[in-house]
């Protein structure tokens, strides 16, 4: 799948309000969503929506994504799950529950693709680290709108 430079840049995304300062953006072109890691770290989280990664829900007020988020391979390895516009704590996991869990969907990939999975998805994918924050992706797109 291709990988958006930033679906924050991106004329398409729709950016849809997960609490009074969180945003979600939804990158249909690239079947991803995105958004600010809410622990605050500033990381852009990147949750790719396929059978077997994510999926979304949008009930005409708020947004859920499934399964939880983990950060694993950021300094801040927060877990956390978003239901109904809400970012629910999720505790840490163990490196033996994290190895667990990429096992499982290297599986999960390898079922519903029918072949191995040649490269299980690193998930979440930070943006590189020059590229630009949540708040300039936001105000660039309000300036569009005003
Ligand atoms: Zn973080």
């Amino acid at each position: 799948m291709n990988q958006p430079s930033s679906v924050r840049e991106d004329p398409q995304s729709v950016p849809l309000v997960l609490t009074s300062d969180r945003v979600l953006y939804l990158a249909m072109e690239f079947g991803t969503a995105a958004h600010s890691c809410c622990c605050g770290c500033g990381t852009d989280v990147y949750t790719p929506l396929t059978p077997t990664d994510w999926s979304m829900t949008y009930d005409g007020e708020t947004v859920s994504l499934n399964p939880s988020v983990g950060n694993w391979h950021q300094k801040c390895r927060s877990h956390y799950v978003i239901r109904k516009g809400k970012v629910i704590e999720a505790g840490p996991w163990s490196d033996e529950q994290v190895a667990s869990e990429r096992e499982r969907d290297r599986a999960a990939k390898e079922r519903h693709y029918g072949k191995p999975a040649a490269k299980a998805v690193e998930r979440p994918t930070p943006e590189p680290a020059e590229s630009v924050g949540i708040w300039s992706g936001i105000k660039r797109l309000l300036s569009r709108w005003i």
